[in-house]
């Protein structure tokens, strides 16, 4: 088992309807390797500058994370702010700092380079390429990308994507991406491109995910206050990696199980602001909700 996360590490300043927060811990790498930590012991990639908090640290070495590869830069931490409407699934962002991130060029500690799962989390197309040319020979790596990327790298983007095994990605950026308005069409598109597998996260109505031969559906938990989205899409990819890093198979079987998980870990996320549900979350609630996800379907 050996699943390496790169990705961002933050500060988020979030408003939805529900509240506002200043600065409080966030990142795509943070909430995936998070939610993976409940299936595996994820080695994370990333940096943060010396104001990140050390409860977060410690949270983080609880929760078994390996943090070799994570470097404390002098600086500011890398810093998002978004605001999202009534529509949990729209979302604006406001601002984006990326202070240490800046100069960031990642060099893998050694025992992350035979890692078998590798998981490019959302983070400059250019810096992805450049830690998966670092790993020997990983047995399935995905991706995960945002408009930002899709729109002011493309080349980049449509790069790293022949490389990889998963995509994620939400709708809107799959379209953008494909430049198809049907999700079937879009998702295929991506597939001929060298993907054998995408994930189609689509927030408050779940997933879709697309193989060469099959479509699967999965829902999201329905989930009357939707505290903070912030996170979803990175807490699906962690816990549909994770489980699989666990089950160490690739079978459909496991890709549908791996696509609920995700689902189960992105409907705790967003149950409060930030990376707070993580921290007194438990794989028996996790279980638990898992069984909730087969009855909901069950017909
Ligand atoms: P999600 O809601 O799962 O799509 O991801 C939210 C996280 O993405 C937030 O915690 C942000 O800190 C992070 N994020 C936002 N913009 C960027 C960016 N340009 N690069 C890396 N991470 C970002």
């Amino acid at each position: 088992m050996s699943l390496v996360i790169i990705g961002s590490l933050a500060f988020d300043t979030i408003e939805t309807p529900l509240g506002k927060r200043e600065k409080i811990v966030g990142g795509s790498c943070t909430y995936c390797s998070l939610a993976a930590s409940f299936f595996t012991q994820p080695k994370i990639v990333g940096v943060v500058g010396k104001d990140f908090p050390k409860e977060t640290i410690e949270f983080f070495k609880k929760r078994q994370i390996d943090l070799q590869g994570l470097e404390v830069k002098p600086g500011k931490t890398f810093h998002w702010e978004g605001r999202y409407g009534l529509d949990p699934n729209e979302r604006t962002t406001l601002k984006t700092e990326m202070n240490v991130f800046k100069n960031f060029r990642p060099k893998l500690p050694p025992e992350y380079r035979s890692a078998d799962f590798v998981f490019l989390a959302n983070i400059d197309p250019d810096l992805q390429e450049d830690i998966l040319s670092q790993v020997q020979k990983p047995k399935l790596v995905a991706m995960d990308t945002i408009n930002l990327w899709i729109e002011t790298k493309t080349d980049s983007v449509l790069r790293v994507l022949e490389k990889v095994n998963i995509f994620f990605a939400n709708e809107e950026e799959i379209k953008m991406l494909t430049r198809e308005i049907n999700l079937i069409k879009a998702g295929k598109k991506v597939l001929e491109r060298g993907p054998s597998i995408v994930a189609i996260k689509k927030g408050e109505h779940g997933a879709l995910v697309m193989g060469r031969n099959f479509v699967f559906g999965v829902l999201a938990h329905p989930c009357e206050d939707v505290v903070d989205p912030t996170g979803a899409g990175d807490s699906f990819a962690g816990g549909f990696l994770g489980y699989l890093d666990k089950a160490q198979s690739f079978s459909q079987k496991e890709i549908r199980k791996a696509a609920v998980f995700g689902s189960v870990l992105a409907s705790f996320a967003i149950e409060d602001f930030g990376i707070n549900r993580f921290k007194t979350l438990s794989s028996e609630e996790i279980e638990s909700r898992y069984g909730q996800f087969k009855k909901l379907v069950s017909f």
